[in-house]
């Protein structure tokens, strides 16, 4: 009998993409085939999304020519789910399950040897907590899946966890993928798994080569690499009969995506497991409130051996010497006698973060932006967002005077002081001036690694998950930048940020944390000198249940960009009248920073109803296309946007 397939072509125009069309199908072909499809006057890649018996009547159907690839039929219902949430097109979303494959050229070797970190011997014994989650997680793999948050501090054994129960899931012929935040953190946990699991541990993030991709996805589609270690996009590894999901350091916002479609990795986790009756475990030692409130708990309580180290708040509103306070130099200073290695955190680039005229009062901005202009080194003034960048004036161009003033301190101001304050200890600088590529942060985080006096200083990449031996101070110079950012997870963020740079401080030997800031009674600084995590997020829930926050809400979130100063606030006024009744609280129109150039607005919505509200925007919004097109405006709907 005569089969027919519903083909999305993978189109990535937003008026084709919505479309599906329906093909003849040769034997043998199901749902999830990748073909070759005869559409228009050339020929594309689709994928079968459905298998039907019958055909629409009076149409004449072109058959499939050809089969490029198969996916695993959940990863298509996957992907269907992801464009209708976050308001994509199946097409789109389906590119993510569906990249495009490179012809083969020649025979390499797997990246995961090149690309991997030494590992370590397995435990002899796994701790209490540990054996209580394994047989919580067994239970879940039995029962057929379930949602866990792991709670544990930074070295409580959590990587262990995710390593035993990889193990368990092989046991029963399952496989396993490991998201990690970033690329950078991948080297370490690839490590750790290929030391378990050899040359069955499948390597895939968006730095590989694409011949490097092509081949670890063909293991993984092949079932010959049973377990995936990568960062965000490896949660679409084509991996059939899948057993558990990792995610580790969940609370990280790397995992949602900028562009669309705008997935958020550690939602579509949960999705995955629950169409495919997997586990899906997220590791944290500073959790998200989300996770904190919705998910079942298995704690691992306190680091395993050495204690989390004491942390000491200094007061800048009592220690001169802003960069460097006297109590971090003399930590500094016992460093440079004795040895050891200290990790400064400065979540600001360049030497200045503002020139200020001292006279007048005008500060140096971005003609473009509406941000203050970066000071660095080379005697350049940068945007951080649109890269413009001019030479360092001699005098205000307002009012002619020669006073200007650099306020506040980035990392190479950072970096300066230290060369002439501790010129023992060497200076290893990483933030995005001197990391452009993975290769080269790389190489920075293992120069570290192997020195013995030394600094890594820099931005929050300094406080992501990275384990090192031989910390003994650790650092941040200013909490007070993210502080005063207008994003409701603000305190999050700096809580977060506190309590992992903390972290990395005395995993191995007694360890030392001070924190800069100029509001030394801040709620989350002081409770991340407390290392009180579970105090922190009950008083976080507590707020946001009041306020209609996530986890309690969802938030959607609509920017419209143009050229014109009032245009984007207008059109989102309009908007905001046909989403009223929707089911959502509306707040805005607000006007934000221009950026490039082009002046901005938002409108967020709190609701328990994100998709109905989304999809209402998507509609206003096509409707008003063609004006907003003339106008030179554009829009973008965002389900539960990670920043504000
Ligand atoms: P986390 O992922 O929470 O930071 P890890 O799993 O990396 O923690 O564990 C921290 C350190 O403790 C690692 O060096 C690991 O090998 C070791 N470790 C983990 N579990 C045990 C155990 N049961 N007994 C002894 N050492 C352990
Ligand atoms: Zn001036
Ligand atoms: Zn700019």
């Amino acid at each position: 009998m005569q089969r027919f397939g519903t083909v999305v072509p993978l189109v990535s125009a937003r008026v084709l993409s919505s479309r599906e069309f329906t093909y003849e199908l040769p034997e043998g072909v199901e749902k999830g085939a990748v073909v070759s499809v005869p559409f228009g006057r050339s020929r594309r890649r689709g994928v079968v999304v459905d298998v039907v018996d019958a055909a629409p009547v009076g149409v004449r159907l072109l058959p499939v020519e050809g089969v490029v690839d198969e996916l695993p039929p959940a990863l298509v219902d996957l992907a269907l789910w992801i464009a209708e949430y976050y308001g994509s097109t199946p097409a789109r979303a389906l590119e993510l399950v569906a990249p495009v494959r490179r012809r083969r050229r020649k025979e390499q070797a797997p990246p995961g040897k090149r690309h991997s970190l030494g590992g370590e011997a397995a435990p002899t014994r796994l701790s209490p907590a540990q054996e209580a989650a394994l047989a919580r997680i067994e239970e879940a793999f039995a029962a057929g899946g379930g949602h866990f948050l792991l709670y544990g501090a930074t070295g409580s054994g959590k990587t262990e966890v995710y390593l035993r129960a990889a193990a368990a899931a092989l046991d029963r012929g399952l496989g396993t993928i490991v998201l990690v935040p970033e690329i950078a953190l991948a080297p370490q946990t690839l490590g750790r798994f290929r030391a378990r699991f050899g040359d069955s541990v499948a390597l895939l993030h968006s730095a590989l080569t694409e011949a490097e991709r092509r081949d670890e996805r063909e293991r993984i589609a092949r079932g010959e690499a049973r377990v995936v270690v990568g960062a965000r996009s490896a949660i679409f590894a084509p991996m059939h009969g899948l057993g558990l999901i990792c995610v580790d350091e969940e609370h990280d916002p790397s995992y949602k995506q900028e562009s669309d479609p705008r997935y958020d990795a550690r939602t579509v986790a949960a999705k995955r497991a629950a169409l495919e009756g997997a586990v899906a475990l997220y590791g944290s030692a500073t959790p998200r409130p989300e996770s904190w409130e919705r998910l079942e708990r298995v704690e691992l309580g306190e680091r395993l051996g050495v204690r989390l180290p004491p942390v000491r708040v200094v007061d800048l509103r009592r220690e001169a010497g802003y960069p460097l306070s006297a109590p971090l130099l003399e930590a500094l200073g016992r460093l440079a006698d004795g040895g050891g290695k200290a990790i400064l955190l400065l979540n600001r680039r360049g030497v200045a973060p503002a020139l200020h005229c001292r006279a007048c009062g005008s500060t140096f901005r971005c003609p473009d932006c509406d941000v203050a202009l970066v000071l660095h080194r080379e005697g350049m003034l940068r945007c951080h967002h649109c890269g413009h960048a001019e030479p360092e004036p001699a005098e205000c161009p307002v009012c002619r005077s020669v006073e200007l003033a650099r306020i506040g301190a980035g990392t190479q101001r950072l970096e300066r002081e230290l060369a002439a304050r501790v010129p023992e200890l060497e200076l290893i600088r990483l933030d995005a001036d001197t990391v452009a590529k993975p290769e080269e942060l790389a190489a920075t985080l293992r120069r570290f690694r192997e020195a013995d006096r030394a600094v890594l200083l820099g931005t929050q990449m300094v406080a992501k998950g990275h384990h090192f031996a031989g910390v003994a101070l650790a650092a941040v110079v200013d909490a007070d930048t993210g502080l005063g950012l207008p994003d409701f997870r603000a305190e999050e963020r700096t809580f977060q940020l506190v309590t992992q740079l903390a972290g990395r401080s005395g995993r191995d030997a007694p360890g030392r944390v001070l924190v800069q800031t100029f509001q030394p009674d801040a709620r989350p600084l002081v409770l991340a000198a407390r290392h009180d995590v579970p105090r922190f997020l009950a008083d976080e829930l507590a707020r946001r249940r009041e306020l209609g926050y996530p986890p309690f809400r969802h938030l959607v979130r609509v920017l419209v960009g143009g050229p014109a100063e009032g245009d984007p606030v207008a059109v989102l006024g309009e908007l905001r009248a046909g989403l009223e009744g929707a089911g959502g609280e509306l707040l805005g129109p607000a006007p934000l920073l221009r950026l490039r150039g082009r002046h901005r607005a938002q409108l967020v919505a709190k609701t328990s109803e994100p998709r109905r509200i989304a999809a209402r925007a998507a509609q206003l919004l096509a409707a008003a296309a063609p004006a907003m097109r003339r106008a030179g405006l554009t829009a973008v709907v965002d389900v539960d946007p990670q920043s504000l």
